[in-house]
C-alpha cells in the first residue's frame, strides 16, 4: 500500500492528502485519458534532490500535447510544484508522481469538454523489483503497442492496460517481469522499463521506433555508458539475442538499473550480474546519491530539513 504523506499539490495549490478525490464519473475513470509521470528524489548525505525533473516535466507536457491536452503550466512552473510538494512533505528518498486528466464534464469519448486536472504526489517507496540475485524474466504473449494504435512516446495511463497483461502474465507464471516485443517481432521493453542487452563488449538497446517509451533512465544510462567508454548501439533487436547475450538489464525510475538473471528459464551467461552491468549499475548509483560529483547537473536540490 501507498504510504500517504500531507499534501498532494492540485491545479497550483497544496490540499490535505485525503481530500485529493475526483469523481467517478470523471472522464479518465472511463477512457483512461491521463498522461502521468514516475520521478525519484535521492538524498546526497545531509541533502536531497530530484532525479532529471526538467526532463520529466518535458515528457509530461509532450504527453499532454500528443493527446490535446493542454497544459496551462510551464515545464519551469511544474519543476516548482515539484520542489513545493516534497519539501511541504519533508519526505526523501521518494517517489513523485504527476499525473494530468480529463476530469468531470461530459461523459462522450470526446474529451475536451471534460476539465483538465493536474495533481502531484510525492511518497516514500523502495525498489521496484526486489530480485538481489537477478530477475527472472520471460517474453510476453502479448505484444507492445503498436505504432499506429497507442503512440509509446506517450507516458499515458491507457498505454498501463497493455502493461498490466505483459505483467500479470508474467506474474502467474512465476517471473518478475515480462518482456513484450514489438509489432514485428523484436525485442521492446518491460511493462515499466527499458530494456538493455551486452554483448561482446557493446550495450545494444531498442530504438525507439520499436514502441519503447523514452526512458530518462535509458538516457541517463546511455550517457553513463559513453563516460566509461562502453558503446552503445540503438538498433532493433531480435529475440533471442536476449538468450545469447553476455549481459542484460533493465532500466527505469521505478526499477533503476536491475539485472536480468533468465529469460524464459534460459540463464543470461552464469545469471550473474556482469561487469559491464555492475559498472553501469554502480556509477548510476554513485550519482543518485552523491557520492560523485553530480557532472550532467541531474539533482535539482529540495529542502527537506
Ligand atoms: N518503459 C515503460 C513502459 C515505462 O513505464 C517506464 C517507466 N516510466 C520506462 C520504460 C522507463 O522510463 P523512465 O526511465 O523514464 O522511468
Amino acid at each position: 500500500p501507498i504510504t500517504p504523506t500531507q499534501n498532494i499539490w492540485h491545479n497550483g495549490q497544496l490540499i490535505p492528502w485525503e481530500k485529493a478525490n475526483i469523481h467517478v464519473m470523471s472522464h479518465v475513470v472511463h477512457y483512461g485519458s491521463s498522461v502521468f509521470e514516475g520521478i525519484r528524489a535521492y538524498t546526497q548525505g545531509s541533502s536531497a534532490g530530484v532525479f532529471r525533473l526538467p526532463e520529466h516535466m518535458q515528457r509530461l507536457i509532450d504527453s499532454a500535447k500528443i493527446y490535446r491536452m493542454p497544459l496551462p503550466y510551464t515545464v519551469d512552473q511544474l519543476c516548482a510544484a515539484v520542489v513545493d510538494v516534497v519539501e511541504a512533505n519533508g519526505v526523501a528518498p521518494c517517489y513523485i508522481r504527476p499525473v494530468a486528466f480529463r476530469g468531470y464534464g461530459e461523459i462522450g469519448v470526446n474529451p475536451t469538454k471534460s476539465p483538465i486536472e493536474i495533481y502531484i504526489a510525492n511518497f516514500p517507496w523502495g525498489k521496484y523489483i526486489t530480485a538481489s540475485e537477478g530477475a527472472d524474466v520471460c517474453i510476453s504473449s502479448w505484444s507492445r503497442l503498436a505504432p499506429n494504435t497507442m503512440p509509446s512516446l506517450a507516458k499515458a495511463g491507457a498505454n498501463y492496460m497493455n502493461s498490466q497483461l505483459i505483467n500479470m502474465e508474467a506474474k502467474v507464471n512465476g517471473y518478475v517481469e515480462g518482456i513484450a516485443l514489438d509489432r514485428n517481432g523484436y525485442l521492446s521493453e518491460g511493462s515499466g522499463e527499458n530494456l538493455f542487452l551486452v554483448r561482446n563488449g557493446v550495450i545494444y538497446t531498442s530504438p525507439l521506433a520499436n514502441s519503447v517509451l523514452s526512458g530518462i533512465t535509458r538516457d541517463s544510462i546511455i550517457t553513463i555508458a559513453k563516460h566509461l567508454g562502453i558503446p552503445v548501439v540503438e538498433q532493433s533487436l531480435p529475440r533471442e539475442l536476449i538468450y545469447i547475450a553476455d549481459e542484460a538489464f533493465f532500466t527505469g525510475t521505478a526499477a533503476e538499473v536491475t539485472h536480468l538473471r533468465s529469460v524464459d528459464q534460459i540463464m543470461i551467461a552464469d545469471g550473474k550480474m556482469g561487469p559491464i552491468t555492475t559498472a553501469i549499475h554502480d556509477e548510476f548509483f554513485a550519482l543518485v546519491n552523491g557520492l560523485q560529483p553530480d557532472r550532467y547537473n541531474w539533482l535539482t536540490p529540495v529542502n527537506v530539513k
